[in-house]
């Protein structure tokens, strides 16, 4: 099986190095970019299993990076772990909200980098399970091929939105709490954020049109896949 590839995007030469440096030893290839716009054009170009991109880089900053990255159909199911500074509270729920699997605090350890790169790839395999296409009303995702469709029209999710429907549409017909869900599509609950769930529902429901009808609110708890039938 081939390396599997990592673009570090961080402005800080050293902190940049020991990535690089640490990710080759446990056998990851690296990409490096100093800056937004390498980055943006190494993600294209290269098309990386997973991005760790800096909120502060010069020329494009990583969220405005993070978001060219999600509306570009090529680089749209690329993770981004994001990498954020103590005290930018609101960055750090901005970036979730744009679509970022993940992020980590700085100053951080490089084995909980790693140990979150681990997470967020294992995540992105693990789905799988072959081709698998799931259904409910006229929604109908390909989890293997990472498309998805209202009908016969394309529906443009970010990565996070496309894993909450999956965990949904896996789970038809059975509530899943906000626990559940932050915990199946961000590999591990945080307390306090429970809304960001609500956020991205609310998003997908928008993405969804009249499909949206099939994610019910799940009141005092969360939200569930459900066929209906019309009256
Ligand atoms: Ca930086």
């Amino acid at each position: 099986m081939p390396a599997q590839t990592i673009l570090v995007a961080e402005d800080e030469k050293d902190i940049r190095d020991l990535l690089a440096f640490n990710l080759k030893r446990e056998g990851f290839a690296v990409l490096e970019a100093g800056d937004g716009n390498d980055a943006l054009h190494l993600a294209g170009e290269r098309r990386p299993d997973l991005i760790l991109l800096d909120i502060m880089l010069p020329g494009l900053d990583g969220l405005s990076v993070c978001k060219a990255l999600q509306r570009e159909e090529s680089t749209a199911g690329i993770p981004v772990i994001m990498l954020t500074a103590r005290g930018e509270e609101v960055d750090r729920i901005v970036g979730l909200e744009l679509g970022a699997a993940d992020y980590v605090l700085k100053p951080f350890s490089v084995r909980e980098v790693i140990l979150r790169i681990r997470a967020v790839l294992r995540r992105g395999v693990s789905g799988g399970g072959g081709g698998h296409v799931l259904r409910c009303g006229g929604i109908s995702l390909d989890v293997e091929r990472h498309t998805a469709l209202s009908g016969n029209i394309p529906l443009p999710l970010t990565m996070t939105e496309f894993r909450l429907l999956e965990d949904l549409l896996r789970h038809k017909g059975v509530a899943r709490s906000r626990e559940q869900l932050l915990d199946a599509v961000w590999g591990y609950s945080f307390e306090g954020y429970a809304r960001t769930v609500d956020t991205h529902v609310r998003r997908l429901r928008g993405k969804l049109g009249p499909a949206a009808e099939y994610i019910e609110t799940v009141r005092g708890l969360g939200y569930r896949a459900q066929e209906r039938t019309r009256p």
